[in-house]
């Protein structure tokens, strides 16, 4: 069995402030199809504020708000999840973690019995930062970082990345026409890590930096990341199934 870690952020799993429910059935059908191929799936997936919003529209610019709203949309988060891999009879199950998790290989023990307890029985762990006490996340990131440390501690051997862009650019592709898809990346410069996150930013706008921080991490760690659209899964439809690479970007240690 080959163990990847998906990882879908709150702007392909929400439309329009709400759940994008399509979205989100698709998702559960690529995973079941997963797991009837060679892979065992662990999904972290954002979208608990967008869920409390659909419950308690506070206004979500205010930090102390998107925490609570974290902690009302978590559950109704996991019902509709529960509800659609029920669907395919498969069942899935909630994971909390605060980031401090991964600090103390005490808990990182813990946390790695039940991940493989769940995945020996057929069960989906749903993974989220439990934004009501750990706000980093919430602030800047999105799950990325949580992601690849999940795939790194758990055994993963491939992180995937769902986002609402397909693939990594050599400039963002949402500001320049001529930006060109980078395939395979086998080296991230120490610029591109470390670029600040403002808009006015050539490089750094959107969460693409966080990426590659997850993607660097891994790649330290002799791990793979692949990133691509979340809106469409064709791309990593046929990456993982068919084995054939035609979309997306593949992050891996020179060969
Ligand atoms: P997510 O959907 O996973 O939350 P983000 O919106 O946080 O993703 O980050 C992806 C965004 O990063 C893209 O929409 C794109 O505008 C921006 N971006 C900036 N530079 C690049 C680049 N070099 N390649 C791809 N995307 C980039």
């Amino acid at each position: 069995m080959k163990r990847v870690v998906i990882k879908v952020g709150s702007h392909v799993l929400t439309q329009d402030g709400e759940i994008a429910k399509k979205r989100m059935l698709a998702l559960v059908q690529l995973i079941v199809k997963l797991k009837s191929h060679e892979y065992e799936v662990i999904l972290v997936s954002s979208g608990a504020v967008a869920a409390g919003f659909t419950q308690l529209p506070l206004d979500r610019a205010i930090l102390d708000n998107r925490q609570a709203l974290a902690a009302i949309g978590q559950p109704f988060l996991l019902k509709m999840y529960q509800e659609k891999f029920a669907i395919f009879d498969v069942l899935c199950s909630q994971v909390l973690f605060s980031a401090d998790v991964f600090n103390s290989p005490k808990h990182i023990r813990h946390a790695k019995v039940a991940i493989d307890t769940l995945l020996k029985n057929g069960v989906v762990p749903i993974i989220n930062e439990n934004d009501t006490v750990s706000v980093e996340e919430l602030v800047f990131g999105d799950n990325d970082r949580l992601s690849a440390h999940v795939a790194h501690h758990f055994d993963a051997e491939l992180l995937v990345i769902l986002s609402d862009i397909d693939a990594f650019y050599d400039k963002d592709p949402n500001r320049y026409d001529d930006a060109k898809r980078r395939a395979v990346v086998t080296t991230i410069l120490d610029e591109e890590l470390n670029a600040e996150h403002t808009p006015n930013n050539d490089f750094a706008t959107g969460g693409i930096v966080t990426k590659l921080q997850s993607a660097d991490f891994l790649m330290k760690h002799g791990k793979e990341m692949f990133l691509a659209s979340g809106f469409n899964l064709k791309d990593i439809h046929s990456y993982l199934i068919d084995k054939n690479h035609v979309g997306g970007t593949l992050f891996r240690n020179p060969s």
